[in-house]
């Protein structure tokens, strides 16, 4: 699919949006163009669409979806979404065998607004379950999103659960190590993240993963606290030229496909901040 050209104004991209739209529904071949035979995220997250998605299959290798999810249909994302979340799925299998992560909203089908959120437009976000402990230490799945206070014990009613951060970080580190546009942003609420934080350095995790991943996970100033679940936003593939990444550091220049200590080291010195992301207050 070749993209209308776009500039900045607000207007001028809800236009070219609904031109596109209006294409999308005439269909590729009669404009004489084709789909690249991948997804497409177009436009910013909170005001784009999803070309030609992928679905998350509601269970693999690691993850599945429970059902409150399930039924909303938002499963669909970008080809390296879905990649990414399968990537997390096997690294939770491997590190915590028979643990599961739960996977929240995707986008809808086409992406764009949904009843549920202000971005997941563009198959680039995904919510994800925190991991939770009960009382006698055993992993917990859960099937809701429970929220946790500052000391990672749970509020509200229901059994008392504490947050796991070990099982935590292994959903962080594997967002941080996955192949692919990268993950620019892991949204959490702070106390939570300094425990996950704590955890990843006491366990002898590498620096520069440790230092990649406490630059991805904040908690955003403009929008819940996400202290019941991680909402994660991957970079925009470099084959989709109209999407639009709003992230503070620069995306990887190359999808990569490897991701040891070194290569993050360096991809970090390559790629530097353009500013703080509590600054640039997008809405979520
Ligand atoms: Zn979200």
């Amino acid at each position: 699919m070749r993209w209308p050209v776009v500039n900045n104004s607000v207007v001028d991209r809800r236009a070219a949006l609904a031109g596109t739209l209006i294409a999308l529904l005439a269909g590729c071949a009669e404009l004489g163009v084709v789909g690249d035979g991948t997804t497409v995220s177009w436009g910013p997250p909170n005001e784009g669409v999803l070309v030609d998605g992928a679905r998350l299959p509601l269970a693999g290798d690691g993850f599945f979806v429970p059902p409150r999810w399930a039924a909303r249909g938002t499963q669909w994302g970008s080809d390296e979404l879905i990649d990414t979340i399968a990537f997390v799925g096997r690294a939770v299998s491997a590190a915590h065998p028979g643990s599961r992560l739960a996977v929240g909203d995707l986008s809808i089908a086409g992406g764009g607004k949904s009843k549920h959120h202000r971005s997941h437009q563009t198959g680039r976000d995904v919510d994800l379950v925190l991991f939770a402990r009960n009382a006698a230490g055993k992993p917990v799945e859960l099937t809701e999103m429970r929220r946790f206070g500052a000391d990672g014990k749970t509020v509200g009613g229901g059994e008392p659960l504490w947050f796991d951060a070990a099982r935590t970080w292994t959903v962080v580190r594997a967002l941080v190590e996955a192949p692919g546009p990268g993950v620019a942003n892991i949204f959490l609420y702070a106390p939570l993240r300094d425990l996950v934080l704590d955890h990843a350095r006491a366990s002898g995790a590498p620096d520069a993963i440790v230092d990649l991943a406490g630059q991805a996970l904040a908690q955003p100033s403009d929008s819940a606290p996400h202290d019941d679940h991680l909402h994660v936003r991957i970079y925009c593939s470099p084959s989709d030229a109209s999407c639009t990444d709003y992230a503070w550091r620069k995306p990887p220049k190359k999808g990569r496909t490897i991701a040891a200590e070194e290569d993050i080291a360096g991809e970090m010195a390559e790629r530097p901040r353009i500013g703080s992301m509590l600054h640039f207050r997008p809405k979520w």
